[in-house]
Order: C-alpha cells, then sequence, then structure tokens
C-alpha cells in the first residue's frame, strides 16, 4: 500500500510517498509554499519520481499552514503530529523535537513510545525562525545554504541585541557599514536564532535525545550554537525537512490500516 503525505508549509512545499508504513518510496521538494503551484508541482513530482498515478495510492495527508487548502488530499493533520510521527519514525531514540521552519519553531516532547506529550510554540515573532535567516541572508547576499560555511570559520560572533527581526536588519546592516567580519556576524545570527529556540525549549523541558527537523535543522551554525545554549547534544534527522510529509504519509497509512480493520 501507498501513502502520500504533502506538508504545505509557509514557504517550501514537500511530499513524501511511504510504502507499507516502512520504506520512503520517493519525496519531492518546491521551493514555493501555501498559496502558490508549489504544493501542486510537489504532489505530481513525487508521484512521478515514484512512478506511480494519484489512483495508486490509498491515503493523501494534508499538514502545514497550508492544509486545508488542498484538494487532492483525503485527509489533514496538524503540523505537530505529523513532526511528532515523521521524527519517531526516523529516530525511535528522539525524545525532544526542535523544528524550525519558514514562520514558526516548535519544541514538542515525545512520549518513550513516541506519543507528543507536549509542546511550546513561537508563531507570533519571525525572530528564531528561517524567516530571520532568510532576511538576513538576503542582506548579506548569501544563499541560506552558506550561512552555517561563514558561521563554521568565526572566531568572534557578533552579539546581535536586537530581538525584532525589523531592527535586527538594521543592526546587521549597520554592522556591514562598520566593516565588521561577514563570519562573526553570521555567526551572530545563527546565534540570535538559537538563544530564541533555547528560551521555548527550556520552556518546554529538555530531554535526550534531543533532535532537530524542519528547513532550518540543515544549518550547522544554528544547530551547534543551539547544542551551546542548551548544554545538550543536539542531532540533525535524516531528510529533516520531510519530516512533516513523512509524519503525514505515516498517518495515511495508520488510517487505512484502521479502516480495514473495522472492516473485516
Ligand atoms: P515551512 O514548512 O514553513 O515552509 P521549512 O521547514 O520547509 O518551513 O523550512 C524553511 C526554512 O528552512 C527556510 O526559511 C530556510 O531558512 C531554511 N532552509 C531551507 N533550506 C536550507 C538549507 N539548505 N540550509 C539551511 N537552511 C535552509
Amino acid at each position: 500500500m501507498y501513502t502520500l503525505g504533502i506538508d504545505i508549509g509557509s514557504t517550501t512545499s514537500k511530499c513524501v510517498i511511504l510504502e507499507d508504513g516502512e520504506r520512503i518510496a520517493a519525496k519531492s521538494l518546491v521551493a514555493a509554499g501555501t498559496g502558490t503551484k508549489g504544493p501542486m508541482e510537489a504532489f505530481h513530482g513525487v508521484l512521478s519520481k515514484a512512478g506511480l498515478a494519484r489512483a495508486d495510492i490509498s491515503a493523501v495527508t494534508a499538514t502545514g499552514y497550508g492544509r486545508a487548502t488542498f484538494g487532492e488530499a483525503d485527509g489533514e493533520l496538524s503540523e505537530l503530529s505529523c513532526h511528532g510521527k515523521g521524527v519517531h519514525f526516523a529516530e525511535p531514540d528522539c525524545r525532544t523535537i526542535i523544528d524550525i521552519g519558514g514562520q514558526d519553531a516548535k519544541v514538542i516532547r515525545l512520549s518513550d513510545n513516541g506519543v507528543l506529550s507536549d509542546f511550546v510554540m513561537n508563531d507570533k515573532c519571525a525572530a528564531g525562525t528561517g524567516r530571520f535567516l532568510d532576511v538576513m541572508a538576503n542582506i548579506l547576499q548569501l544563499g541560506i545554504e552558506e550561512l552555517e560555511i561563514y558561521a563554521a570559520r568565526a572566531k568572534s560572533p557578533v552579539r546581535i541585541s536586537s530581538t525584532c527581526t525589523v531592527f535586527a536588519e538594521s543592526e546587521v546592516i549597520s554592522q556591514l557599514s562598520q566593516n565588521v567580519n561577514i563570519d562573526d556576524l553570521v555567526a551572530g545570527i545563527c546565534d540570535s536564532v538559537a538563544a530564541r529556540t533555547a528560551a521555548l525549549a527550556r520552556r518546554a523541558g529538555i530531554k535526550d535525545k534531543v533532535c532537530m527537523s524542519g528547513g532550518v535543522a540543515q544549518n550547522g551554525g544554528v544547530r551547534l550554537a543551539l547544542a551551546k545554549e542548551l548544554g545538550a547534544e543536539v542531532f540533525c534527522v535524516a531528510d529533516a525537512q520531510y519530516m512533516g510529509a513523512l509524519g503525514a504519509a505515516i498517518a495515511g497509512y495508520e488510517r487505512k490500516r484502521k479502516e480495514s480493520a473495522f472492516a473485516v
């Protein structure tokens, strides 16, 4: 049985096709999120990569910010539950998930059997999210994937004191005009996101093993700064940005299994 999960985020659409609830058959990512053609492109992209048609898919489950708007889905589930299911599948030992996406950050606690037990979320402020990093990368004319390379070379990270993205933007521009070292500036930007996320994580309470999911998990600069802030090792789940879509595909599989058990 094939089930498909689609995570329609603020910046990116992600799809995963799961075979028999066990194996990832294909995945796709389009850097365009809710309100764009991105979700449909990701959907058709993953079907074509798997060599499957819509009729071959038993369940299509949508999650993410735009989950209610996707006509191809026959079910939907919250991002919190989907990230929980996805990360538990990928890293069964994980007990704390730190998910930083394009417009929010969540800290999710899992019980020993992988069930969501608690969460704390920042969805009110762009600081401490991917949006903050996107804005800063844009000012510095760097690709988002380059930030970790610069941060790794830093000798003395610059402290970004503004807690608001708009003011921090002015602060970074002012630092640039003073010819501050770019590596130190990028490290300071990563530190700023980590400090905000660590405050969330402390509210939720940290339990090992701590894993990051979401697009920002790929930024080694943020991961390292977060580990320092928390005094705990912070792992990046493989395919971190796909964890919501994976969890949605798992949820579809569980739903179909339940339905067929009732049908017997
Ligand atoms: P959403 O679901 O809200 O669209 P995602 O979990 O897909 O969010 O994460 C999007 C964010 O991930 C972007 O805002 C960007 O900052 C970050 N990101 C994406 N790709 C990379 C990468 N290769 N390296 C570092 N950060 C990345």
